[in-house]
């Protein structure tokens, strides 16, 4: 048992083995993988590796644990498998079309992956960065005790698109742990799991760039992701293709393991 300060009520509680990206994406590609592990890109240290690692940490309260659970991720996991009850999903080549959708819940879901990003010790996370003022601010947004400045904070989301078929069907087997990219006077974090590539501004997004598509909007219940070509994801195509080239320098058996994992 580890006592320790809970990041989000500050007390001092037995502390859970918290996760960032929650522990069901990571099971769904485990658990899809005959190998049982899956290939961990990481853009920030140029690396990649088989793991089976969950990228957890002790970070939150069983309580706290269960608030995020309950307020944000287990909606917008189930939103995003298109899943969720009562919201309905209509699949086109441009992308997916969702209706009835709590849109807030979803841009909160991502501002808490940034926010424990932040807090977590797992190295998969060491580039992630907050400010204790940034962070006390959304610590008070997910208790429901601010609103979040709409102007100041959003989301984009879109389905990654592999055009050229390049690299198959690696897209949907892989989690890309987050990094940042400057804009303007602030900067994105981004990251991709489950197909989808998603992205928080903060200080980087203007009125008319907010109109486009992917850009979630809680004033409204539907929203649009559009496809992005890999192509247009220099960072991680380039992960992605250097994935593949240490792949191929892998002894045969490994390869056949990795492989297989691929192959589901
Ligand atoms: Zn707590």
């Amino acid at each position: 048992m580890t006592l320790g300060i809970c990041k989000l009520c500050g007390d001092e509680k037995e502390l859970q083995r918290s996760h960032v990206i929650g522990k069901t994406v990571f099971s769904k590609i485990l658990k899809e993988s005959i190998g049982n592990y899956l290939v961990d890109i990481s853009v920030n240290n140029q690396k990649i590796s088989k793991s089976n690692d969950t990228w957890d940490s002790k970070l939150l309260c069983k309580e706290c644990e269960s608030f995020f659970n309950r307020k944000y991720e287990n909606y917008s996991v189930y939103v995003l498998r298109k899943k969720q009850n009562g919201v309905q999903t209509i699949e086109g080549n441009h992308g997916i079309y969702f209706r009835n959708v709590d849109q807030s819940r979803i841009i909160l879901y991502l501002c808490s992956i940034y926010w424990r990003a932040a807090h977590s010790t797992h190295k998969a996370y060491e580039g992630v960065r907050i400010t204790n003022e940034l962070s006390h601010y959304l610590a008070y947004v997910f208790k429901g005790k601010f609103n979040l400045n709409a102007k100041v904070f959003s989301a984009r989301i879109r389905l990654i698109a592999d055009e050229s078929k390049t690299f198959t069907d690696d897209r949907i087997k892989m989690i890309v742990s987050p990094y940042f990219r400057f804009k303007g006077k602030g900067f994105v974090f981004c990251m991709a799991y489950e197909g989808y590539f998603f992205e928080l501004f903060f200080n980087a997004s203007n009125f008319k760039e907010r109109q486009q598509p992917g850009f979630l909007n809680k004033a409204i219940s539907s929203f649009f992701v559009p496809k992005v070509d890999l192509i247009d994801l220099p960072a991680i195509a380039m992960n992605l293709a250097q994935g593949i080239e240490i792949h191929q320098a892998l002894p045969d058996e490994e390869k056949i393991k990795i492989l297989r994992a691929r192959e589901v």
